[in-house]
């Protein structure tokens, strides 16, 4: 089945409904190779967009991407790839958890450097920040799409009067207007998407781009007999995961979503990440794999998207 692809919100971007992201696995678990050879199995199912963020393994992530994208030989014009700024991988005061111009104009070019690219295609401000106004925020992402780093902006997990507030900036003064948010989404995860933001997608046509579709994993029912030694909850410094993917409650509902995506011939991952695609606002599934199999398997969950009737939906709701 061919790959869908959807508007990023009221914007003419088009993004695959299915990408691919490199939080954990880029650097920990994937080297130079692997990660090429991951983002090439996206790639051959149809995936045009690779998401990644200033933070991951403190920049590596983004070299590695960078590497890869030479590495497979995309033309610039065939993919779609960002990157996110708050956290910071400098220990000086303006350049940790900070959304103030100076950090941003800084730390945008540096992501072009480490990548070897022109520019990006989408920035996110990656979480909100407190100590900075946001129209400095906007004015900063504004400037950096006008330097010509980035062709358009969005925010990761900001709550929904940020996003209206920093939309009203941008129109007040005929500035670039943040397109995008990437909040996680997820079986487990839904408030915000389905209730916070819910007049954001007509009111300011708002674009999602969702991460998390697995839980870390736990949606795939890797979990339900205990920490598998290869997976992400058994890694160094991830001991938070473990405990999420843990949870007896969770892994019950997983036990019984494996039951019905048996029914529809599908892995439990596949139906994870179809339902999460099955929302009409969400414009693209960010998934992340550790293994090409993995990808490949994720990545045929468009295949399940055309089997969710209304009444498995309802069932799903039931269950979570
Ligand atoms: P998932 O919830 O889908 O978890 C992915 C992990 O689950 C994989 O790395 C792998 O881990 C395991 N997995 C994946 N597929 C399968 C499968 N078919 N069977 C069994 N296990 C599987 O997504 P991520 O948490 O990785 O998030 C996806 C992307 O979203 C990130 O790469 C990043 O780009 C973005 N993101 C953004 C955030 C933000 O704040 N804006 C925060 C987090 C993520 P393993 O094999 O190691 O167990």
């Amino acid at each position: 089945m061919d790959m869908e692809h959807r508007r990023l919100g009221n914007s003419g971007l088009k993004v695959s409904v299915l990408s691919f992201g490199s939080w954990v696995t880029f650097g920990p678990q994937l080297d130079s190779g692997l990660a090429a050879d991951c983002m090439a199995a996206a790639w051959d199912a149809g995936c045009n967009f690779f998401d990644n963020a200033e933070a991951y393994a403190g920049g590596e992530s983004e070299r590695l991407m960078g590497e890869a994208f030479r590495q497979n030989d995309w033309k610039r014009h065939e993919y779609v790839v960002s990157s996110k700024y708050y956290w910071g991988i400098h220990d000086t005061p303006n350049t940790k958890f900070t959304l103030n111009r100076k950090y941003l104009l800084d730390a945008i070019p540096a992501s072009l450097e480490r990548m070897g690219l022109e520019y990006l295609d989408l920035v996110y401000c990656h979480r909100a920040d407190p100590d900075t106004p946001i129209e400095e925020t906007v004015w900063a992402m504004n400037d950096a799409i006008d330097r010509g780093w980035a062709l358009y902006w969005g925010t990761s997990e900001w709550n929904a009067d940020e996003i209206r507030a920093a939309h009203e900036i941008a129109e007040r003064h005929h500035l670039h207007k943040p397109v995008m948010e990437q909040p996680q989404y997820n079986m487990l995860t839904r408030r915000k998407v389905e209730k916070e933001y819910a007049r954001l997608y007509d009111d300011i046509g708002l674009g999602l781009t969702t991460w998390s579709p697995l839980a870390s994993g736990l949606l795939s029912g890797k979990y339900i007999d205990g920490i598998p030694e290869d997976s992400r909850a058994a890694l160094q410094g991830y001991e938070w995961i473990k405990d999420m993917v843990s949870d007896e409650e969770a892994n019950d509902k997983v036990r019984k979503l494996r039951d019905i995506a048996e029914e529809l011939d599908a892995t439990p991952a596949q139906l994870a990440i179809a339902w999460c695609a099955k929302n009409p606002n969400v414009s693209t599934v960010i998934t992340g794999a550790s293994k090409v199999d993995q990808v490949v398997e994720n990545m045929r969950s468009i295949e399940v998207l055309s089997k969710l009737t209304d009444k498995t939906m309802e069932r799903i709701n039931d269950l979570f």
